[in-house]
């Protein structure tokens, strides 16, 4: 049963508190390896179509696999980060189907003895309130509690990803499809998660949380735009109170965090909405459909897969001793909590300023080269929360690509400590910096922005104001000591702005016997 778009909305839109939804999410991840899982080609992206490719991950007869050692330690560091008990020995098995661009017929996954289980992740949802880095969408403002919460990593396995069908938006296939096997054995980690989170708002904390850690340890480029990070989503509702969960229907296609919790939206209300209706919810595998903002159907279980999976022949067990996952720990990269946690402690950080500047690794890095290049770390803290990251996201630049280089800003802010520049130049100077490109030292020099720093100078433009505003003089002797406050403005005015404040005070204070 299909319902409109109009139908749905009207529906949910009264019996939403009426339900809960009930989500787990299915994430694939390239790992970042030279060569493919099971033999010497590389997994370059973006090269020719069908140049990476060898009678092995094409599948040709008799061509045997041959197991990339650096993809086992890869996705161990992965499964030991997110807290995953990893298993002394799994096995590998072939789950058969049938598609194009799938040459062996075959997959080789893990099955029944993964590589890895019983992990999990803490979200919390405040950080993804609050944190200018990574905003939440309008994705579910409802029921946003502020606690962190565990969630549940059920298993994580290796397999081999699957070539590429080139079709859609390709004018020159003229309706034919053309296969790209470059992809072909590109190495994959699947992480899936317990069905604990309860809207898509926590989804979205869920798969940002998951991608910062897998980009702390340098597993994978994690880059959703290029495919290295694909998500699916199996989502169902159930009444509030309910003790059984409802039929789940997943959802493909969601290359983006905002697609995730755009399509989850849509998919919880049309499961209320089918469900109020009096309907029942198929077991279904839908596909996000960007343009048109909904899911549809794509496969219903009557053509489920039955993948046949049996252990794979041509593989031994994958064993993992002790002694190699111990090795494996040892180089572990620093985490996102160890950073945030070393942040707040070694640069005297608040919490919320740790949480902020550890958001991605870029980021934190871009903190760390600020502060070793001499900046008081607090100054870099604030500067780059306040004008660095509005600038960034004015620009839809990543930090990576700052137009300002962390040496260039330590100078600015090394400039406003010596007091070269008042904080209110300093803004100016920092406009120029991005405009330009140039470095403080030179937009001062060119510009004279410089900081009047001459006390025989500040007094004479005290002096100045003072003798023009006799009036004003008279009252402030008289008791009214909150025109302090106008003669500084007016001997700022004078200054161009360039006066040091605490100076203008100073002289102030001393010329009106105060
Ligand atoms: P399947 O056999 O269909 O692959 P699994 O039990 O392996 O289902 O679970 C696949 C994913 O679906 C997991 O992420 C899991 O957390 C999630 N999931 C399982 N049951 C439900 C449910 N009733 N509602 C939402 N998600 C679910
Ligand atoms: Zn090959
Ligand atoms: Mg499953």
């Amino acid at each position: 049963m299909e319902l409109t778009r109009e139908q749905i909305a009207a529906v949910a839109e009264q019996k939403r508190g009426d339900y809960e939804a009930v989500i787990g999410l299915e994430v694939h991840l390239q790992l970042n390896t030279a060569s493919k899982i099971f033999c010497s080609c590389s997994t370059r992206f973006g090269d020719p179509p069908n140049t990476n490719v060898c009678p092995v991950c094409l599948g040709l007869p008799g061509a045997l696999p041959v197991l990339n050692r650096q993809a086992v330690e890869l996705a161990v560091r992965a499964a030991l980060a997110l807290n995953c008990r990893v298993c002394p020995a799994s096995r590998f098995a072939r789950k058969n189907y049938f598609y194009p661009d799938l040459p062996k017929g075959y997959q080789i996954s893990q099955y029944e003895e993964p590589l890895a289980e019983h992990g999990w992740l803490e979200i919390d949802l405040s950080t993804f309130m609050s944190n200018p880095v990574a905003p939440l969408s309008r994705a579910e403002s409802r029921d946003a509690t502020g606690n962190t919460k565990r969630i549940g990593i059920t298993r994580l396995h290796l397999e081999e990803d699957a070539g590429k069908s080139l079709h859609e938006g390709f004018p020159e296939s003229n309706g034919k499809t053309y296969l790209d096997f470059n992809r072909c054995g590109v190495p994959l980690v699947e992480i899936v998660s317990e069905p604990d989170l309860r809207s898509p708002q926590e989804a979205y904390a869920y798969l940002t949380t998951l991608k910062q850690i897998l980009e702390y340890i340098e597993v994978s480029d994690c880059d959703m735009e290029k495919g290295s990070l694909r998500c699916d989503a199996n989502v169902s509702v159930r009444r509030r109170g309910a003790a059984e969960f409802g039929v789940k229907t997943e959802v493909k296609n969601l290359n983006s965090f905002r697609y995730l919790a755009r399509a989850l939206d849509y998919e919880i209300d049309r499961q209320i909405a089918l469900l109020e209706s009096g309907a029942r919810i198929e077991q279904e595998t839908r596909l996000f459909n960007l343009q048109a903002s909904h899911t549809e159907a794509m496969r219903s279980k009557e053509f489920a897969h039955d993948y046949r999976y049996f252990p794979e022949p041509d593989l031994l067990p994958l064993v993992v001793d002790s002694a190699w996952q111990e090795k494996i720990r040892r180089e572990m990269p620093e985490l996102p909590a160890a950073r945030k946690a070393r942040f707040a402690e070694q640069y005297a950080l608040t919490d919320y300023d740790a949480e902020v500047l550890i958001a991605t690794r870029a980021l934190a890095d871009y903190f760390e080269a600020v502060a070793a290049a001499g900046a008081n770390p607090k100054a870099a803290a604030n500067w780059i929360q306040s004008e660095l990251l509005a600038v960034l996201k004015d620009t839809g630049k990543d930090i990576s690509e700052s137009p300002i280089k962390p040496a260039a800003l330590a100078e600015l802010l090394r400039l406003i400590e010596d007091g070269t520049l008042s904080g209110k130049m300093a803004k100016t100077v920092f406009q120029k910096m991005v405009e330009t490109g140039r470095p403080a030292g030179d937009i001062i020099a060119a510009e004279g922005l410089e900081q009047v720093t001459d006390t025989g100078e500040i007094e004479k433009l005290c002096r100045e104001v003072l003798v023009k505003n006799p009036d004003k003089v008279e009252q402030y002797k008289k008791g009214k000591t909150a025109l302090f406050g106008f003669f500084v403005g007016q001997v700022m005015k004078a200054s161009r702005g360039q006066a040091s404040p605490q100076q203008v005070n100073a002289a102030l204070k001393q010329l009106l016997g105060a």
